[in-house]
């Protein structure tokens, strides 16, 4: 690797990193979170326009305007909605994913990944992420579809249960990319539609082309710990104009638009996004190329400092990531170690987080197949995220 050619075979201690955080945030003594929201933008003015309008809630333009943004910045059509969980559960329930069916999806994410699935009534079918991006891993992917599933007319299923998988939902992480063409191609041959959790990854493109637009579905989060926030709130895109119609229906209650009467044509649910999160989410999304910016310069920073040690690495995005460096990511070489960095950043009020536990390892979905996991499981005890906010905002 080239970050190791100049290696003088010299180890970090947890100290001068905890020094390097402080110095580079130019915060001596006082607490360093490890994301938290900048506002510098055009946030105050759009909120009271909204109570000055009266339009806070679920009609208005900055809903309107945002779905706008996001279909710009994607290229895709989008619908803005509650939060990123509730984002997943409507794709899930658009594409007919339904009790008793499979969901092929990642061990390693946040909860509300495999809790979108739990929500549609399905269950999810864990396997392995790439120890590369921390996304699922296509190839193992492709041999469990070939060794362990069939395809019986248009839907595929799983041999040993009989089950029909109805979806896959791999996770592009932390500003990394999953092998997303790949995963793609690897599902439509086997007639699985793919929704992308693309909830932290609002501005990251894989060969060029957004994180989200690969599959059926993408979602994005604008949750407070996000690159972007409206307090809470997400965006489902999709290609097709029936597909933005259906979940714009879904998440509006169902109800058929008349001038006065309520009409519900089917079991709608409530999953708009309010006209106030519109506004804080459009004047953050006016700044989201400026805060990659920032961010990226962070992460420049942070790879020079660790490049000539050997204990820790630096992750950085591949070649064909184009990162919105939401997270800075580092591993160490054992759980001890990590444990050690954790318990002595967090004592001294440098906040670092591990990656989640491992979502097959939940009370929840401890029932749940798991097909493999064994880098999931490394990776979990070894990676540790470092103070990320967004700093030298030009
Ligand atoms: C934040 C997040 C979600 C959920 O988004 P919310 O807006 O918080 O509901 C889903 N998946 C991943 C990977 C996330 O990081």
């Amino acid at each position: 690797m080239t970050t190791r050619e100049n290696n003088k075979n010299i180890a970090v201690d947890a100290q001068q990193i905890i020094d390097f955080i402080r110095q580079t945030f130019n915060e001596p003594s006082d607490f360093i979170g490890l994301h938290e929201p900048r506002f510098f933008g055009n946030e105050k003015e759009y909120l009271l326009e909204c109570i000055d309008t009266t339009y806070v809630s679920s009609v208005g333009k900055f809903v309107n305007q945002a779905e706008a943004f996001v279909s710009e910045l994607t290229g895709r059509l989008s619908i803005a909605v509650a939060n990123g969980t509730v984002g997943l559960h409507i794709a899930l329930h658009a594409l007919g994913v339904k009790h008793g069916d499979l969901v092929i999806t990642q061990p390693l994410s946040f909860a509300a990944t495999s809790n979108a699935i739990l929500h549609a009534g399905a269950s999810p079918i864990f396997i392995d992420v790439d120890d590369q991006n921390f996304g699922l891993d296509p190839d193992k992917l492709r041999a469990f579809i070939s060794e362990q599933c069939v395809i019986k007319g248009d839907h595929c299923f799983y041999k040993s249960t009989n089950q029909r998988i109805s979806a896959c939902m791999p996770a592009h992480l932390l500003g990394f990319s999953c092998r997303i063409d790949e995963i793609v191609e690897i599902c439509n041959g086997a007639k699985i539609p793919v929704v992308e959790d693309a909830a932290e990854s609002m501005g990251t493109s894989y060969k060029n082309q957004a994180v989200g637009t690969f599959g059926e579905y993408g979602v994005f989060s604008l949750n407070g710990n996000k690159i972007v926030t409206s307090g809470g709130g997400g965006f489902v895109v999709c290609r097709s104009e029936e597909d933005a119609k259906k979940i714009k229906h879904l998440t509006t209650v169902a109800k058929v638009p008349h001038a006065w009467k309520f009409f519900h044509d089917q079991v709608g649910y409530n999953y708009r996004m309010p006209n106030i999160n519109a506004a804080l989410a459009l004047a953050q999304m006016e700044n989201l190329e400026r805060y990659i910016v920032a961010k990226k310069k962070l992460a420049k920073k942070y790879k020079l400092f660790f490049k000539d040690y050997n204990n820790v690495k630096f992750w950085s995005p591949s070649a064909n990531c184009q990162s919105n460096y939401w997270m800075n990511t580092v591993e160490f070489r054992s759980k001890d170690e990590r444990d050690n960095f954790l318990s002595i950043s967090n004592g001294q009020k440098v906040m670092t987080r591990p990656l989640w536990e491992l979502i097959n390892t939940l009370p929840a979905f401890q029932h749940c197949k798991t097909i493999s996991d064994e880098h999931a499981r490394r990776l979990q005890e070894c990676i540790v995220n470092i103070p990320s906010s967004v700093i030298d905002y030009e």
